[in-house]
């Protein structure tokens, strides 16, 4: 890869391309639009339009499409071309102002949560211009916010954007207090991204896979993840090679891919990408997602992003490292040196920690999906009860500051915030629990439950919004505090009084937890629709309302679609299931058991011939067969019943009740009859097959 500095951002129009191709007029006046979220004149939109456009075409690009983020969590496009006919039958090349900044579409099949109907289908996108335009292939994209007519949002951008905005606001205002008058507050993510890579061969031959993106079906295999010798074992050539290269795309698309290795379960792995400025972060995980698939589709493999791909296998997560800092570079949870900087460390600490125990309901909600359901709190993922882990240190300051007494860290002193230094916290000690769903790691939290395939839209849209509110309080309290120090002294103490609940640095993959977590009244939704069933409850509407992030309809719209694509999932799983055991499963049972019983008749024409397997191995898959048969039944049962319920919330605690068990009951007797069956006999790759099968 020669000379990586200059391909990387090489099919970016970010700052230095700017800089490069705008006249110095034009280049302020998107800085300054970039920086404060103004909107761009028309005027100057034209020459940005007509620059970019030139670059594009230097790059190869015929087509520009404003590239957005609906709510299915997966990115939208539709392209259209730079040309335009010149009048003498030729073409110009054209790309105005009005199209770079606006554009309209139909996009009537979206989901809108009920927010319009279709008959005022209309949606505009509206020019992200934080996040930087950028060529794939032969098109420009755009990065763009899509709302209705009425303006409300219909992506996930949107209120993301906007929560930006709101902890800007607040977070400024503690800021000024403490002396920087004139700096803005971005939150920073990076997302640690697992998937698995197997043979395209393997998907083509399992319907589940190919529908689901899971196996609905798989016995456990001999060998998993026991060995852990996969865990950051070596590389396989073939996957060596797709990282290569999707490295080398990632790159050029300014994507600071950075960590790659093998995870837990074979065939599993991680990239992590450095982290940035929030919205581009999103953008940037929406694109690495897209390029694993296309890059494993050349090379012979099928990325699967899926929460859990495989039973009794390790799923794959998603972690959100999040931050909050100022746009000079200075990391807001960062403990400082000074007692000073040591306040104001704490005091965005605490606002972290109101936020996750007053809003545990929407960081569950936030992660909430059929695929994740698999995973939380299944010993490989946190529990789907929210908790924050601090580590020893940091927990010993608040316990200090808490029960005003003296910390034994320091010489038997008070510790008064604002007025004495803090220790230092050594980094290492705070990243040892990883079983956490909301650790502190030194400098930034690391939120352990989404899923692989969430967009990280949805976590950083809770947490921005929870964290801004309860800045919003704290800078209410202290700007119109007498004595800031005392004032702020008791809000620090106060917080950790009345949230402490929410801590807890021991082993969240212990079942005890759950309980000591229920005494201490913190929230267990086990599955999505549990999780969903509070979107709406008053607190959580009144978050949103108050800092402009969701108004109550367009939340009620996010409740309608998730509930709905909850549904829509565990039916699809559902009906593919039943379509694999009658069509294959049952036949190849019938088959083979009548194969034993055939065997053994022949076998009784010689005298004495044992055929003790022939017989026990019939009677066993002629029984397990009737109870296949019987759990497909139930499924398909269940499936009609659970349609004839009325209310989304209703028909997804049918489908997570009914629906989901009969499922789980089915799978237990097709996969014990599975580890009966000759391998040439069973009619899909097994689970070694599959996760031995890119080599
Ligand atoms: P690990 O979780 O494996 O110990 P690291 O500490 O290297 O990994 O960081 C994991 C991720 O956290 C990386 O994407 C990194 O860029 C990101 N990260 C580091 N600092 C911050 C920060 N201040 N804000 C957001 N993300 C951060
Ligand atoms: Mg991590």
């Amino acid at each position: 890869m020669s000379d990586l500095t200059g391909r990387f951002a090489s099919r970016v129009f970010n700052l230095s391309t700017m800089k490069q191709r705008l006249p110095k007029d034009t280049y302020k006046e998107m800085l300054r639009c970039i920086r404060d979220g103004q909107r761009l004149d028309l005027s100057v939109a034209n020459i940005v339009a007509n620059a970019m456009k030139d670059w594009a075409i230097e790059q190869g690009a015929t087509h520009f499409t404003h590239w957005f983020q609906p709510m299915t969590g997966i990115t939208a496009e539709k392209h259209d071309g730079f040309i335009s006919p010149n009048g003498d039958g030729g073409i110009i090349m054209e790309f105005s102002g009005k199209e770079l900044v606006k554009g309209e579409s139909d996009a009537s099949s979206f989901p809108s949560g009920g927010l319009r109907s279709t008959f005022e289908a209309r949606g505009y996108t509206a020019w992200d211009p934080t996040s930087y335009a950028f060529i794939k292939d032969t098109v420009l994209y755009i990065p763009t916010a899509f709302c209705s007519y009425g303006g409300e949002a219909l992506d996930m951008k949107t209120p993301l954007l906007r929560s930006m905005e709101a902890i800007d606001k607040q977070a400024t205002r503690i800021l000024r207090l403490f002396g920087h008058s004139d700096v803005k507050a971005i939150t920073t993510v990076g997302a640690e991204q697992e998937y698995f890579l197997v043979d395209q061969s393997m998907v083509d031959a399992r319907e589940d896979l190919m529908l689901t993106g899971r196996t609905l079906l798989g016995a456990k295999p001999p060998k998993g993840q026991e060995l852990d010798d996969h865990y950051y074992g070596v590389i396989k050539p073939r996957v060596q090679a797709f990282m290569k290269e999707l490295n080398d795309e990632l790159w050029q698309l300014g994507i600071l891919a950075k960590t790659e290795h093998n995870e837990v379960a074979p065939a599993q792995h991680e990239l992590a990408p450095i982290f940035t400025t929030t919205n581009i972060s999103v953008d940037h995980n929406q694109l690495t997602m897209e390029l694993m698939q296309k890059v494993a589709h050349r090379h012979g493999m099928v990325c699967l992003l899926h929460e859990k791909p495989f039973n009794c296998v390790n799923g794959s997560g998603k972690h959100n490292n999040w931050s909050i800092a100022t746009d000079t570079g200075v990391n807001l949870l960062d403990p400082g040196t000074t007692p000073y900087e040591n306040a104001q460390f704490l005091l965005f600490l605490c606002a972290v920690i109101q936020a996750v125990d007053d809003y545990q309901d929407l960081l569950r909600i936030s992660v909430a999906t059929p695929g994740n359901d698999h995973r939380l709190g299944a010993n490989e993922a946190p529990p789907a009860v929210v908790s924050m882990f601090l580590g020893d240190e940091l927990s010993d300051v608040l316990a200090a500051i808490e029960s005003e007494s003296d910390y034994n860290g320091r010489d038997q002193q008070q510790l008064k915030i604002g007025v004495h230094v803090l220790p230092r916290f050594p980094k290492d000690s705070t990243d040892r629990n990883r079983t956490s769903p909301f650790a502190f790691t030194g400098n930034k939290f690391e939120f352990r439950m989404p899923g692989a395939s969430l967009s990280m839209a949805k976590p950083n849209i809770v947490i921005n919004t929870a964290v801004a509110e309860s800045l919003r309080q704290y800078a209410d309290a202290l700007e119109d505090a007498a004595d800031f120090t005392t004032t702020m002294h008791n809000i620090i103490r106060d917080t950790v009084r009345a949230h402490k609940r929410i801590l807890f640095n021991g082993n969240g993959y212990d079942g005890g937890w759950i309980d000591e977590a229920q005494r201490r009244g913190l929230m267990n939704l086990p599955t999505t629709p549990d999780a969903l069933a509070h979107l709406l409850d008053a607190k959580n509407v009144a978050l949103f309302e108050r800092h402009g992030v969701y108004s109550a309809a367009e939340l009620r719209s996010r409740y309608e679609i998730l509930l709905g694509n909850y549904t829509k999932v565990i039916h699809i799983e559902a009906e593919t299931m039943i379509d694999m055991v009658n069509r294959a499963i049952l036949p190849a049972v019938s088959d083979f058991s009548a194969r034993l019983c055939s065997n053994a008749t022949a076998k009784a024409g010689y005298a004495g011939t044992a055929c003790g397997y022939e017989k026990a191995r019939a009677r066993e898959l002629c029984r397990l067969s009737d109870e296949i048969y019987t759990g497909v039944n139930v499924l398909a049962e269940a499936v009609s019943a659970a349609d004839r319920v009325d209310g989304t919330l209703d028909r997804a605690m049918h489908y997570k009740d009914d629906v989901v068990s009969a499922m789980a009951n089915l799978r237990a007797a097709c996969d014990t009859a599975e580890s009966m069956m000759p391998a040439a006999d069973w009619p899909y790759p097994s689970y070694i097959d599959i996760l031995f099968s890119v080599r």
